[in-house]
């Protein structure tokens, strides 16, 4: 949406393509605090609505169509395709396909999203201040966030499939130095239950020994799947894990074509440097486009 924003206040000719309503994984969203300006917070819902008004009040282009195909071949005019054979042609590509947090496919975890399961420690730990909250993953990603849940939580409880973590070596050891984390090894979370919110957790262990933990939060941290179904992920320059490389200026390896927000590869996953990332990658593609009709 800012890509969108900043395309239509530059006045370049623009099309943003979005398959469902414009705002994606945030509209989801329960409550996001940590998006400057409101200093209550505001929910996902709202915040993507604002920002698309806002787009939309410069005219912003929207295309409501899902894309099957990218293709980037003639590197003059790259080609978004779609199911009923319809193209789209442009000078300059903006990919904004964003990620996706892997599910736990349980029951409860759906029905209980944003109502105490949640898959972004950094977010939403504000929420469960004094509460006892489990962790699934032992990935960095989980050990990081358990650490970081424990500035507000009164227990967190890091529960894995097997005996040893993955995280890298440096984060175990600040975790194993945190006394506010526990453990629960060789476990996994078979459903996740409450009555509105999360109240408890069922478990069995690789035993098949089952248990009942009771928790007011669970962060479901077992990694996250780029969007990139659609993408030639090598000649965009794909780390190991499908993401988008760039340079700080949101290019990809492919002239003219750009990647900003979840999709490309980095450290922080959050509105606010998505935002900035499609600012950026808005500016740059217009660099792009006068440097090339200068040629
Ligand atoms: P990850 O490394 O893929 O770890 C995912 C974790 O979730 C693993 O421990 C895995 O268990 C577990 N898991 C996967 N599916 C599961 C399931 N269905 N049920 C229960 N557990 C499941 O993902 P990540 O932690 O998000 O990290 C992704 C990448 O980002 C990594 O390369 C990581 O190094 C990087 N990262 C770096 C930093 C940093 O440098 N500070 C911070 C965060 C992430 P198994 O171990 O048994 O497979």
């Amino acid at each position: 949406m800012t890509a969108g924003l900043y395309a239509s206040r530059a006045r370049i000719d623009h099309i943003l393509i979005e398959k469902g309503a414009p705002g994606g994984q945030v509209l989801t969203t329960d409550w996001v605090d940590n998006y400057p300006g409101f200093p209550d917070g505001i929910s996902g819902f709202d915040l993507m609505d604002k920002m698309t008004a806002q787009a939309k009040r410069f005219d912003v282009n929207i295309l409501t169509k899902e894309a099957a195909s990218l293709d980037l071949a003639d590197p003059d005019l790259k080609k978004i395709i779609f199911d009923d054979g319809s193209v789209v042609t442009c000078d300059s590509l903006i990919l904004c396909t964003g990620a996706s947090p892997n599910k736990l496919g349980i029951p409860g975890e759906a029905e209980l999203a944003g109502k105490g399961v949640s898959y972004c420690g950094t977010c939403d730990a504000p929420f469960y201040r004094n509460m006892h909250v489990a962790v699934i993953g032992g990935g960095d990603t989980a050990v990081e966030e358990a650490d970081y849940l424990t500035r507000f939580a009164s227990k967190v409880t890091l529960i894995h499939r097997r005996d040893e973590l993955r995280a890298t070596k440096i984060l175990q050891e600040m975790a194993f130095e945190n006394k506010k984390i526990e453990y629960i090894w060789n476990s996994r979370v078979t459903a996740i239950e409450g009555n509105h919110e999360v109240e408890r957790i069922q478990l069995i262990d690789n035993d098949g020994t089952t248990s009942t933990l009771e928790v007011q939060g669970v962060f479901v941290l077992i990694g996250i799947t780029p969007n990139n179904d659609i993408l030639p992920v090598e000649l965009l320059g794909g780390d190991k894990w499908g993401f988008i490389e760039t340079d700080a200026e949101t290019r990809t390896a492919i002239p003219g074509v750009f990647a900003a927000g979840d999709i490309r590869s980095k450290l922080m996953r959050q509105v606010v440097n998505a935002c900035g990332e499609g600012a950026n990658a808005v500016i740059a593609a217009d660099h792009y486009l006068k440097t090339r009709s200068e040629d």
